[in-house]
This record gives structure tokens, C-alpha cells and sequence, in this order.
């Protein structure tokens, strides 16, 4: 689950949770590519049915945990996957879809 590839034009490969389905490709300009709260992205459906969501922000502490450096300090794959659903957000606020509240304002957790 989460994102396999980000690339720098913004194209995105996902799978959904079904193993048996296809991966799946969008570009984060994609109208279903979005934020659905200020740490969460959802990505188009799988034709499964299956919508994929995705954490877009990350606390220093959850970036820190012991699932994301190995016992050699390495980044670990999860890691690995953090950083690509941070570079979503980064693309997505780029391309002008950044989250903002209800109240127009937009998010103070922006600049995390
Ligand atoms: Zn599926």
C-alpha cells in the first residue's frame, strides 16, 4: 500500500489493497488526486471499488520512529515511502491543490 513511484512530472503508480488487481497510474493533476484533510490525499479508484489514501505529512518524531532507520541507521522502506508521499504533497502544492480548511485559510501545517 502507498505510493510505489513519484517521478518529477508528477506521475504516481499505486496498487490498491487487492492483490489481484492491476497497478494502478495518475498524474497528480488528475481532479481525484486531492486532499481530503490537511495530512490526507486520496487517489482515484481502483476499478475494484478500492480508494487509496494516503498520510502526506509526517511529523520530525514519526520520521525519527524505529520502523523508518534500520539498526545500521539506514532509511528503511518506510521511510522510503514517506518520503514519496511527502514529495505528493509538495507536487500537489505546486500544482496549486494545496489542502486548505473549511474556512478558506490555508492549512498553518503547510509549512511542515
Ligand atoms: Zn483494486
Amino acid at each position: 500500500m502507498g505510493l510505489q513511484s513519484i517521478d518529477a512530472a508528477g506521475n504516481l503508480t499505486w496498487s490498491c489493497h487487492n492483490a489481484e488487481c492491476a497497478q494502478l497510474s495518475a498524474n497528480v493533476s488528475h481532479e481525484l488526486v486531492a486532499h481530503v484533510q490537511a495530512d490526507v490525499v486520496s487517489l482515484p479508484p481502483c476499478p475494484c471499488g478500492a480508494q487509496t489514501f494516503l498520510k502526506v505529512r509526517f511529523s520530525d518524531a514519526e520520521l525519527a520512529a524505529p520502523n523508518m532507520v534500520d539498526k545500521n541507521g539506514r532509511p528503511t522502506p518506510s521511510y522510503a515511502m514517506a518520503q514519496r508521499h511527502i514529495q505528493l504533497r509538495q507536487q500537489l502544492d505546486t500544482a496549486g491543490k494545496a489542502y486548505v480548511a473549511l474556512n478558506g485559510k490555508l492549512d498553518e501545517k503547510g509549512a511542515a
